[in-house]
């Protein structure tokens, strides 16, 4: 029994054993993953009869929490690292950022202004910009000592793009007012649009509902790409009945068929028509650090603000969230509020960052480190083959499927999704989705393209290799004979 009094709970001593214990449990975990079930077989609710109803009222032993781990939480785990996980898109893990999210843990500190603690500030300005050279991003997008853009770590990309979407209204508030100084906020709100894909993530539409503006939906092309012609007849049409287009957000990699947006069109439309820019590149926006990509951020000179997620592929783990603005001061103007505890004597100086006015929190950790590790582990060349090797996995799958003609591939493969379905009914391809999941050996989830019930295979873990993806092929090929052998199928 511990000594309650003095507070012993763990010291330094048991959390040096514990640690290395816990570490090691984190590397089996990884290492042997292939053998746990990918998707889990609980109903909901599983887990509340499993632990009591109330917090412990005695501190309990160490060595029964961490049995808990595996009788209470882990049958319960979807593995998004198992080599057998295909949905959605990745979500990155390196042992260096691990490590890297363990020091963060450690330091601890909550870096709201630069005085709040100044390495958490600045490093994470040098990282973008590391990671702005990385993507070859146009020089306004770069902080460097004189610049007025640069870039901050959101925790996702949806609050990336809400940021966009709340300094974009700002920033049109500003612009109509200067030339009707007697309109109202709420008479300017109630005119504004914003204009994003059909497409495009459910995050979007949800950043214009918080921020209170209606937004279109763009119709797309055939390759799921919106282009310039529709969106400036839907502008001209709003305008035309005296609205205001305000903003266009749009996607690099779509998440249900990884499509790209005209940007080389669309860019010169939205600076022309004075509409914010936000390019939305969550999953693709990885891939731009491998030159053989980079054209398909090729417009981006046009954007306002550009966002893509480390979490997803560059192997950092969540969560980090990467966002450059053109000028900052777009961004820190909208929100700012000084209460005097937050002042700092050194922010006057016009070289320090409060990285608070960048985003909707006031809190945030230290991710930068999990970049620094990452970035410094893997170097350019390793990120770059990391990327490269995944599209190639994703290629090997598309060329599984287009070999068996009972298949349809049904969106180009450009990076690392596949989009598939057995010719035919959506039925069957519901039903052909439903005994995958079932089965449990693999994960996917579906998209809807063009009316269509499509399957989404995406290389998802680190320690995917070519015989996993011949193994669910096989596995996938296996559950289709069974369901066309079924009667009335
Ligand atoms: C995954 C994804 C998002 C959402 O990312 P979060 O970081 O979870 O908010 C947004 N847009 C696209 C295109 C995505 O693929």
């Amino acid at each position: 029994m511990t000594d309650l009094m003095c507070g012993y709970i763990m010291d330094a001593a048991e959390f040096r054993r514990r640690g290395r214990e816990m570490v090691d449990y984190v590397a089996d975990y990884l290492e042997n993953i292939e053998q746990r079930p990918v998707y889990p077989d609980v109903e909901p609710g599983y887990l509340r009869s499993l632990i009591p109803t109330e917090a412990p009222m005695e501190p309990e032993n160490y060595d029964d929490i961490i049995r808990d781990v595996e009788r209470v939480i882990m049958p319960g785990v979807t593995h998004w690292h198992s080599p057998y996980f295909y949905a959605y898109y990745p979500a990155a893990s390196s042992y260096p950022a691990m490590l890297a999210d363990m020091l963060c843990g450690a330091i601890g500190c909550i870096g709201f202004s630069w005085a709040a603690s100044p390495a958490c500030t600045e490093l994470e300005t040098v990282m973008l910009d590391w990671f702005g050279k990385m993507l070859q991003l146009p020089e306004c997008f770069i902080a460097g000592t004189h610049g007025h853009g640069g870039g901050v770590i959101q925790g996702t990309a949806s609050e990336a793009t809400l940021m966009s979407l709340l300094a974009a209204r700002c920033k049109a508030v500003r612009w109509v007012q200067a030339s009707n100084p007697k309109k109202s906020e709420a008479e300017i709100f109630s005119k504004l649009v914003a204009y994003t894909s059909e497409q495009a993530h459910s995050s979007v539409e949800r950043a214009a509902l918080i921020g209170g503006v209606m937004m279109r939906k763009v119709p797309t092309d055939n390759c799921f790409a919106v282009r310039g012609d529709i969106l400036k007849e839907m502008v001209e049409k709003d305008k035309a009945a005296g609205l205001i287009p305000f903003y266009f957000c749009a996607t690099l990699g779509t998440t249900p068929s990884c499509g790209f947006d005209s940007i080389t069109e669309l860019g010169p439309i939205c600076n022309g028509e004075n509409m914010w820019m936000h390019i939305d590149a969550a999953y693709a926006g990885s891939a731009f650090i491998c030159p053989e990509f980079r054209p398909l951020l090729n417009g981006v000179e046009f954007a306002d603000s550009f966002n893509l997620n480390p979490h997803k592929w560059l192997l950092v783990n969540f969560d980090c969230s990467t966002m450059w603005v053109k000028n900052r001061a777009d961004i820190i103007g909208a929100f700012k509020m000084e209460p005097l505890y937050l002042k700092h004597e050194n922010q006057e100086s016009g070289l320090v960052t409060d990285y608070r006015h960048w985003q909707i929190p006031l809190g945030r950790r230290f991710r930068s480190l999990k970049m620094w590790f990452v970035f410094r582990m893997y170097g350019l060349k390793g990120l770059q083959a990391h990327i490269r090797k995944q599209v190639a996995l994703a290629k090997e799958f598309e060329s599984l499927v287009r070999a068996d003609k009972r298949f349809e591939i049904c969106a180009e493969v450009i990076l690392g999704l596949v989009c598939f379905r057995l010719k035919g009914s959506n039925e069957l391809n519901q039903k052909l989705l439903k005994m995958i999941t079932k089965s449990r050996e693999i994960h996917l989830v579906p998209c809807q393209l063009s009316g269509r019930f499509v399957l989404r295979f995406a290389i998802c873990a680190r320690a995917t290799e070519s015989r996993h993806i011949q193994q669910a092929w096989q596995h996938i090929t296996q559950l289709t004979f069974e369901l066309l052998q079924e009667p009335n199928h």
